[in-house]
């Protein structure tokens, strides 16, 4: 059986997004500045899927701006909000722990070059508390970035609340919506959302396209300097049928988002239920608080890098955390965060379900996952101290 659970790394394109990409490849190639008609069939596209998108969100279609995708759109908020701030000489900004490196990173630069940044914690069920937001605010806090779901455990974020208390203290709110997009329903407008970063691989849509959501009268910096595309805020030909593909993947996700949503729940339950039974396991984050497809596990005793390789010799493409955590032997700092001790945390294994995942694939992943924990216990030192009583158990 061959079972791609890996749809927090990236998605199957849908039909849809491959069909509505075809044409701006092969027929209407034109470049959306040039002024000839079948440069303006291009422009017309553009600004059609830039309404289609913006009413997904409940944006206004002149705050989006396409990107190259999730990455660029958090940089390019982020850095714009310190502008803004260092300007009225507010250089304090708050995120928490578990953000994208997308996000970390940025935010690095930006003490490296003089801000300083409050990284609220998640406790254990990986979520921020909102107290601990208010209390972390400043005179001169400039912006507050928090993710609306976790790409690693799932967990979902007090959003509303969050943008609540940043629009009554006049603080700018950016959040990287990246796993939720497409997903879950959001509204700009009643979740006080002033920035919001999207990426179409994670909908359905094409890779190296995505879209930054600013709110009318936030002043966007530009990363890349250039002609005058996108109102001067991100220069470059815009990708045509990358943003075609975006918007005819992101309309089919939200028109079906209710139905997918249940249905991966559902799953998501049976495939946390099945797991949950392994001796020595644990969910990683909010067992409801959570993205309708993401299941995230510790297991004792086992690192997870053999975990994936075996489970991948049974035809199971799945993840021990973020696609860019693996590679490096450190482990994630989202585990990390919610508590989870540097040996437990390096035995996780994250499962994410596509909209077409069925209950023999759950059932069939739910044991070989079991088969797999139990054969690499088998010949585990570490596991062998542990049952010997020479360490604890801490799962
Ligand atoms: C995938 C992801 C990103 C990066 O998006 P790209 O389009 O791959 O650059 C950023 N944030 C989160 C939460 C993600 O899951």
């Amino acid at each position: 059986m061959n079972i791609y659970a890996d749809n927090a790394a990236t998605t199957k394109m849908s039909r849809a997004a491959v069909e509505a990409m075809l044409p701006y490849m092969e027929d209407y190639y034109g470049n959306p500045s040039s002024l000839y008609s079948f440069g303006q069939r291009a422009r017309e596209a553009v600004e059609s899927a830039r309404k289609s998108i913006a009413e997904c969100i409940g944006a206004d279609p002149r705050g989006i701006v396409f990107t190259s995708g999730g990455s660029e759109a958090d940089n390019q908020a982020i850095l714009s909000a310190a502008a803004l701030g260092k300007k009225n000489g507010k250089t304090h900004i708050i995120s928490d722990e578990i953000e994208h490196h997308a996000v970390l990173h940025t935010l690095k630069k930006l003490e490296r070059e003089g801000f300083r940044v409050t990284y609220l914690p998640v406790h254990s069920d990986g979520v921020v508390r909102t107290e601990e937001l208010e209390a972390a605010i400043r005179e001169d806090t400039c912006l507050v970035t928090v993710m609306y779901a976790n790409n690693e455990i799932g967990t979902l974020q007090p959003v509303r609340e969050i943008g609540k208390i940043c629009r009554e203290r006049k603080i700018l709110f950016h959040t990287d919506a990246v796993q939720a997009v497409g997903h879950l329903p959001i509204d700009v407008e009643s979740e006080y959302i002033d920035m919001l970063s999207a990426s179409a691989h994670k909908f359905h849509g094409p890779k190296g396209t995505g879209f930054l959501y600013a709110r009318k009268g936030i002043r966007l910096t530009n990363l890349i300097e250039g002609g005058a595309q996108e109102r001067g805020r991100r220069a470059g030909t815009e990708n045509v049928p990358g943003i075609m593909g975006m918007a005819a993947a992101l309309a089919e996700s939200v028109r079906d988002m209710e139905e997918n949503a249940k249905r991966a729940a559902a799953l998501r339950d049976r495939l946390i239920k099945g797991l949950a039974a392994i001796p020595h396991s644990a969910l990683n984050g909010d067992p409801i608080k959570r993205l309708p497809s993401n299941v995230s596990f510790c297991f004792e005793g086992i690192e997870g890098e053999s975990l994936l390789l075996l489970l991948d010799d049974k035809g199971i493409c799945a993840s021990s955390g973020s696609a860019c955590t693996s590679g490096s032997l450190d482990p994630s700092h989202v585990l990390l965060a919610i508590g989870r001790v540097h040996d437990v945390a390096h035995g996780s294994l994250r499962l994410t379900l596509g909209d077409d995942a069925t209950e023999e694939q759950v059932d069939y992943i739910i044991q070989s996952v079991k088969d797999v924990v139990e054969y690499l216990r088998g010949f585990s030192p570490v596991w062998r101290d542990l049952c010997a009583g020479k360490a604890q158990f801490i799962l």
